[in-house]
């Protein structure tokens, strides 16, 4: 069995991210793809959105894909998330036969892989580095030198459909009222208005409307 791992802050989820697990899942013939949102960080630089939202709209976006799933290891887990843990959790629940496939961005694959014990990850899991606007693959022999002409059948370069969407720019786009249709799904786009995710006036104010919104996962 063929299983993606999506790590990603998902803070909101969008068009983007669901178009690369979608291409790998179809390219590299893989039996499912989990979505894995982080969890809170512990000292927080920037205020990324609770883990629960992240999560909420991950499953909401997900859900039409019948390969697609969503886990908890990463937000379950205390303290800042790592590709390592990630995995070493994943293979717990998965069992030794499951073949991992670790789908990043182009962005994402030069963070992961110089930052954080390249070798043992290259190891546990098959990296996919998926095209990115504004972010050059061609940089990755450049940045990794040996470690990936060494690796070369263990990172697969992967072209996906351009989608020049960002969460940050959907967050902007939200605080600054700004549209964010056909960027990320609808459903998604209906938590955020209902919840006042992303809005700068969210402190002061709460959520929009009356009701807040019950979660039916955490609460
Ligand atoms: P932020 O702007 O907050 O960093 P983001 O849009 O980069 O958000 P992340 O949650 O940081 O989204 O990314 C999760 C994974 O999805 C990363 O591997 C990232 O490279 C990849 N990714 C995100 N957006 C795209 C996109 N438009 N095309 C291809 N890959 C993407
Ligand atoms: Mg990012």
């Amino acid at each position: 069995m063929k299983v993606g791992i999506m790590g990603g802050t998902f803070d909101p989820i969008h068009y983007g991210h669901l178009v690369t697990a979608e291409a790998a899942r179809v390219e590299l013939q893989l039996d499912e793809v989990v979505f894995v949102p982080t969890g809170d960080p512990p000292h927080k630089s920037y205020a990324v959105t609770e883990a629960k939202h992240r999560y909420l709209m991950t499953v909401l976006a997900t859900l039409t894909n019948p390969y697609f799933s969503v886990s908890r290891v990463d937000m379950d887990r205390e303290g800042k998330t790592y590709t390592i843990d990630t995995l070493r959790d994943l293979r717990i629940s998965y069992g030794p036969e499951v073949e991992f496939y670790f789908i990043t961005g182009a962005d994402a694959i030069l963070e992961i892989l110089t930052w954080k014990n390249p070798e043992e990850l290259l190891s546990a899991c098959v990296f996919i580095a998926a095209s990115r606007p504004g972010h050059s693959l061609e940089r990755i022999q450049e940045v990794l030198g040996g470690l990936y002409t060494n690796n070369k059948d263990r990172i697969r370069l992967l072209q996906v459909p351009a989608l020049a969407i960002s969460s940050t720019d959907v967050r902007e786009r939200v605080a600054t009222r700004r549209p964010i249709r056909y960027l990320l799904p609808e459903t998604v786009a209906y938590y955020i208005a209902k919840t006042g995710l992303y809005r700068d006036d969210w402190h002061t104010s709460g959520p929009v409307g009356h009701t807040t919104v019950e979660d039916p996962v955490t609460d």
